[in-house]
């Protein structure tokens, strides 16, 4: 495993985060599908992902920052209403593990929330 770990932080440590946002949006879109198909056992996302997916992704397309956003748990501007906050962490929180395998350490790594402290990820001893 940690291997894989290195081997993909290496690699996105060379591609110097272009299309951070057009990345970010996919992973979202995945870790919001994960949750939905397992929590709420829908073959297409639910109308409450629904609106959780459309709030995230105008997030990050209206994120000032654009390319050069930081991770949004650093970001000083927290553009998340409360409660979609609330609903998106628990998402990461229970898609963020299972999409480490096969999504690049940086990308969820960048999510807000994606790591708790000793920057494990949730529900995991894994370390990113
Ligand atoms: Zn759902």
């Amino acid at each position: 495993m940690t291997m894989i770990l290195v081997y993909q932080e290496t690699i996105m440590n060379n591609t110097n985060f272009k299309h951070r946002i057009a990345k970010e949006k996919e992973t979202i879109r995945v870790m919001i599908d994960i949750y939905c198909k397992r929590k709420h056992k829908s073959t297409e996302l639910c109308e409450e992902c629904l609106a959780l997916c459309d709030y995230a992704l105008d997030r990050l397309t209206f994120c000032k920052f654009g390319d050069e956003k930081p991770p949004c748990r650093k970001c000083p501007i927290h553009c998340y209403r409360k409660d979609m906050r609330e609903k998106i962490k628990e998402v990461m929180r229970f898609s963020g593990p299972r999409l480490i395998f096969y999504r690049p350490v940086e990308t969820v790594r960048h999510l807000f929330c994606s790591s708790n402290r000793k920057g494990e990820v949730p529900g995991t001893r894994m370390k990113i």
